[in-house]
Protein backbone atom coordinates (compact mmCIF):
# COMPACT_ATOMS: atom_id res chain seq x y z
CA UNK A 1 0.00 0.00 0.00
CA UNK A 2 1.21 3.57 -0.44
CA UNK A 3 1.15 5.87 3.15
CA UNK A 4 2.11 9.30 2.13
CA UNK A 5 2.76 12.36 4.28
CA UNK A 6 1.72 15.70 3.31
CA UNK A 7 4.06 17.92 5.69
CA UNK A 8 1.98 21.17 3.87
CA UNK A 9 4.04 24.09 5.48
CA UNK A 10 5.74 22.85 8.03
CA UNK A 11 8.76 22.05 9.00
CA UNK A 12 12.37 23.82 8.06
CA UNK A 13 14.82 22.18 6.45
CA UNK A 14 16.81 20.58 9.38
CA UNK A 15 13.64 19.57 10.72
CA UNK A 16 12.30 17.28 7.58
CA UNK A 17 15.72 16.05 7.16
CA UNK A 18 14.98 14.31 10.88
CA UNK A 19 11.72 13.88 10.14
CA UNK A 20 13.06 11.47 7.25
CA UNK A 21 15.31 10.49 8.96
CA UNK A 22 13.40 8.92 11.42
CA UNK A 23 10.81 6.83 9.16
CA UNK A 24 13.91 5.77 7.12
CA UNK A 25 14.94 4.19 10.19
CA UNK A 26 11.59 2.99 11.11
CA UNK A 27 11.40 1.35 7.62
CA UNK A 28 14.44 -0.34 7.92
CA UNK A 29 13.92 -2.16 11.59
CA UNK A 30 10.24 -2.74 11.04
CA UNK A 31 10.51 -4.43 6.99
CA UNK A 32 7.96 -2.64 6.41
CA UNK A 33 6.19 -3.94 2.93
CA UNK A 34 4.80 0.04 2.68
CA UNK A 35 5.23 2.05 -0.06
CA UNK A 36 6.16 5.49 1.57
CA UNK A 37 6.13 9.10 0.32
CA UNK A 38 6.53 12.11 2.07
CA UNK A 39 5.92 15.85 0.90
CA UNK A 40 8.03 18.11 2.09
CA UNK A 41 8.42 21.89 1.85
CA UNK A 42 10.50 23.54 -0.94
CA UNK A 43 12.64 24.74 1.18
CA UNK A 44 13.50 21.52 2.72
CA UNK A 45 14.54 19.71 -0.57
CA UNK A 46 17.78 18.23 -0.48
CA UNK A 47 18.68 14.61 -1.93
CA UNK A 48 18.09 12.04 0.66
CA UNK A 49 20.01 9.15 1.55
CA UNK A 50 16.56 6.99 0.92
CA UNK A 51 15.83 3.47 1.00
CA UNK A 52 14.01 2.71 -2.40
CA UNK A 53 10.43 2.05 -0.56
CA UNK A 54 10.94 5.71 0.35
CA UNK A 55 10.17 8.38 -2.36
CA UNK A 56 10.03 12.51 -0.55
CA UNK A 57 8.17 14.31 -2.80
CA UNK A 58 7.41 18.09 -3.73
CA UNK A 59 3.69 19.51 -2.69
CA UNK A 60 4.36 21.53 -6.05
CA UNK A 61 5.63 23.39 -9.09
CA UNK A 62 4.71 25.74 -12.13
CA UNK A 63 4.96 23.95 -15.09
CA UNK A 64 8.50 25.26 -16.91
CA UNK A 65 11.78 24.02 -16.96
CA UNK A 66 13.08 27.73 -15.82
CA UNK A 67 12.19 31.53 -16.53
CA UNK A 68 10.47 34.57 -15.33
CA UNK A 69 8.40 33.73 -12.94
CA UNK A 70 9.07 34.97 -9.40
CA UNK A 71 8.42 33.21 -6.16
CA UNK A 72 7.60 29.85 -8.15
CA UNK A 73 9.43 26.63 -8.58
CA UNK A 74 10.36 25.34 -11.48
CA UNK A 75 11.01 21.33 -12.65
CA UNK A 76 14.74 22.51 -13.49
CA UNK A 77 14.90 23.09 -9.15
CA UNK A 78 12.92 19.73 -8.54
CA UNK A 79 15.31 17.66 -10.78
CA UNK A 80 18.52 18.92 -9.00
CA UNK A 81 17.20 17.06 -6.34
CA UNK A 82 16.04 13.68 -8.29
CA UNK A 83 12.23 14.14 -7.24
CA UNK A 84 10.55 11.78 -8.87
CA UNK A 85 7.07 12.38 -6.49
CA UNK A 86 4.82 15.21 -7.21
CA UNK A 87 1.43 16.13 -5.96
CA UNK A 88 -1.18 17.95 -8.11
CA UNK A 89 -4.73 19.20 -7.47
CA UNK A 90 -4.23 19.47 -3.57
CA UNK A 91 -7.76 21.25 -2.49
CA UNK A 92 -5.55 23.78 -0.63
CA UNK A 93 -3.90 24.92 -4.09
CA UNK A 94 -7.31 24.29 -5.76
CA UNK A 95 -9.25 26.50 -3.39
CA UNK A 96 -6.89 28.69 -0.91
CA UNK A 97 -4.24 29.42 -3.89
CA UNK A 98 -7.43 29.68 -6.47
CA UNK A 99 -5.62 27.23 -8.84
CA UNK A 100 -7.60 26.63 -12.02
CA UNK A 101 -8.55 23.39 -13.64
CA UNK A 102 -6.45 25.17 -16.70
CA UNK A 103 -3.07 25.24 -14.33
CA UNK A 104 -3.34 21.83 -12.78
CA UNK A 105 -3.76 20.26 -16.44
CA UNK A 106 -0.79 22.28 -17.47
CA UNK A 107 1.36 20.97 -14.45
CA UNK A 108 -0.44 17.78 -14.78
CA UNK A 109 1.08 17.39 -18.64
CA UNK A 110 4.55 18.82 -17.65
CA UNK A 111 4.91 16.66 -14.95
CA UNK A 112 3.51 13.54 -17.36
CA UNK A 113 6.10 14.49 -19.69
CA UNK A 114 8.90 14.10 -17.19
CA UNK A 115 7.33 11.01 -16.39
CA UNK A 116 7.06 11.15 -12.78
CA UNK A 117 4.85 9.25 -10.27
CA UNK A 118 1.36 12.13 -9.56
CA UNK A 119 -0.63 12.10 -6.62
CA UNK A 120 -3.50 13.66 -8.11
CA UNK A 121 -5.75 15.10 -6.00
CA UNK A 122 -9.68 15.58 -5.98
CA UNK A 123 -12.38 16.38 -3.47
CA UNK A 124 -15.99 18.01 -3.19
CA UNK A 125 -16.32 20.56 -0.82
CA UNK A 126 -19.24 20.50 2.17
CA UNK A 127 -22.24 21.30 -0.18
CA UNK A 128 -21.83 19.14 -2.68
CA UNK A 129 -21.59 15.90 -0.58
CA UNK A 130 -24.92 17.38 1.13
CA UNK A 131 -26.38 16.83 -2.40
CA UNK A 132 -25.67 13.10 -2.65
CA UNK A 133 -23.21 10.91 -4.19
CA UNK A 134 -24.40 11.76 -7.51
CA UNK A 135 -23.81 15.49 -7.25
CA UNK A 136 -20.22 14.25 -5.54
CA UNK A 137 -18.78 11.83 -8.63
CA UNK A 138 -20.03 14.87 -11.09
CA UNK A 139 -17.85 17.37 -8.88
CA UNK A 140 -14.86 14.39 -9.12
CA UNK A 141 -15.57 13.54 -12.37
CA UNK A 142 -14.96 17.44 -13.61
CA UNK A 143 -11.87 17.42 -11.63
CA UNK A 144 -10.56 15.18 -14.06
CA UNK A 145 -11.22 17.55 -16.97
CA UNK A 146 -7.99 17.61 -19.00
CA UNK A 147 -6.13 15.02 -16.74
CA UNK A 148 -5.31 11.91 -19.03
CA UNK A 149 -6.58 9.12 -16.42
CA UNK A 150 -4.19 6.58 -18.48
CA UNK A 151 -0.88 7.88 -17.27
CA UNK A 152 1.20 4.68 -16.20
CA UNK A 153 2.75 6.84 -13.17
CA UNK A 154 -0.96 8.13 -11.91
CA UNK A 155 -2.14 7.63 -8.30
CA UNK A 156 -5.36 9.14 -7.35
CA UNK A 157 -5.85 10.55 -3.91
CA UNK A 158 -9.88 10.96 -3.03
CA UNK A 159 -9.82 13.88 -0.37
CA UNK A 160 -13.08 15.41 0.65
CA UNK A 161 -12.37 19.02 0.91
CA UNK A 162 -14.83 19.25 4.42
CA UNK A 163 -12.50 16.52 5.52
CA UNK A 164 -8.87 18.21 5.01
CA UNK A 165 -7.66 18.96 8.60
CA UNK A 166 -10.95 19.31 9.94
CA UNK A 167 -10.62 16.37 12.29
CA UNK A 168 -13.87 15.22 10.35
CA UNK A 169 -13.32 12.36 8.52
CA UNK A 170 -16.03 11.14 5.79
CA UNK A 171 -18.02 8.22 7.29
CA UNK A 172 -16.86 4.39 5.93
CA UNK A 173 -19.88 4.00 3.44
CA UNK A 174 -19.23 7.34 1.93
CA UNK A 175 -15.43 6.58 1.40
CA UNK A 176 -16.26 2.81 0.09
CA UNK A 177 -19.06 4.64 -2.40
CA UNK A 178 -16.68 7.29 -3.97
CA UNK A 179 -13.82 4.97 -3.88
CA UNK A 180 -16.23 1.93 -5.60
CA UNK A 181 -16.89 3.81 -8.15
CA UNK A 182 -13.67 5.74 -9.51
CA UNK A 183 -12.53 2.19 -9.65
CA UNK A 184 -14.95 1.79 -12.43
CA UNK A 185 -13.76 4.16 -14.46
CA UNK A 186 -9.49 4.23 -12.93
CA UNK A 187 -6.83 1.67 -13.32
CA UNK A 188 -4.68 4.00 -10.78
CA UNK A 189 -4.11 2.85 -7.33
CA UNK A 190 -6.67 4.97 -5.22
CA UNK A 191 -5.52 6.54 -2.08
CA UNK A 192 -8.02 8.57 0.48
CA UNK A 193 -7.14 11.29 2.35
CA UNK A 194 -9.31 13.31 4.94
CA UNK A 195 -8.53 14.09 8.89
CA UNK A 196 -6.27 10.10 8.55
CA UNK A 197 -5.25 9.42 11.92
CA UNK A 198 -3.77 6.40 14.12
CA UNK A 199 -6.81 5.57 15.42
CA UNK A 200 -8.79 5.34 11.97
CA UNK A 201 -6.62 4.01 9.44
CA UNK A 202 -7.06 0.11 10.08
CA UNK A 203 -10.63 1.03 8.97
CA UNK A 204 -9.60 3.03 6.05
CA UNK A 205 -7.37 0.65 4.69
CA UNK A 206 -9.56 -2.39 4.92
CA UNK A 207 -12.25 -0.66 2.36
CA UNK A 208 -12.28 -2.67 -1.04
CA UNK A 209 -9.96 -0.57 -3.83
CA UNK A 210 -8.07 1.28 -1.18
CA UNK A 211 -4.74 1.55 -1.77
CA UNK A 212 -3.04 3.99 0.86
CA UNK A 213 -3.94 7.07 2.45
CA UNK A 214 -2.54 10.45 2.32
CA UNK A 215 -1.92 12.25 5.46
CA UNK A 216 -1.87 15.49 6.40
CA UNK A 217 -2.18 16.82 10.31
CA UNK A 218 -1.64 13.15 12.07
CA UNK A 219 1.25 12.51 10.04
CA UNK A 220 3.34 15.17 11.61
CA UNK A 221 4.31 13.46 13.99
CA UNK A 222 6.94 11.18 13.19
CA UNK A 223 6.20 8.86 15.54
CA UNK A 224 2.72 9.00 14.99
CA UNK A 225 3.30 8.38 11.16
CA UNK A 226 5.66 5.54 11.59
CA UNK A 227 2.79 3.68 13.81
CA UNK A 228 0.31 4.28 10.91
CA UNK A 229 3.19 2.57 8.44
CA UNK A 230 2.83 -0.48 11.23
CA UNK A 231 -0.91 -0.48 11.24
CA UNK A 232 -0.64 -1.05 7.35
CA UNK A 233 1.97 -4.08 7.75
CA UNK A 234 -0.86 -5.61 9.74
CA UNK A 235 -3.53 -5.66 6.72
CA UNK A 236 -3.17 -8.36 4.44
CA UNK A 237 -3.93 -6.51 1.19
C1 LIG B 1 -3.93 16.47 3.14
O1 LIG B 1 -3.30 17.51 3.31
O2 LIG B 1 -3.87 15.90 2.05
C2 LIG B 1 -4.75 15.94 4.24
C3 LIG B 1 -5.46 14.88 4.01
O3 LIG B 1 -4.71 16.61 5.44
P1 LIG B 1 -5.34 16.12 6.84
O4 LIG B 1 -4.87 14.72 7.07
O5 LIG B 1 -4.82 17.08 7.85
O6 LIG B 1 -6.82 16.16 6.72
Amino acid sequence: MIIASNLKTNYTRKGACAFIDTVQMFMQNSHTSQEVRIYIPATALDTFDKNVQLRVGAQNFYPVQNGSFTGEIGFEQLEEFHITSILIGHSERRHILKESQVLIAQKFDFAKVKEVEIVYCIGEPREVREQGIEAVMAYLWEQFEGIDIHYTNLIVAYEPVWAIGTGLTASQHDIEEVIARLHVKLNAPLLYGGSVKVENIKDILSIPYCEGVLVGTASWDSNAFCTMIQVADTLEK
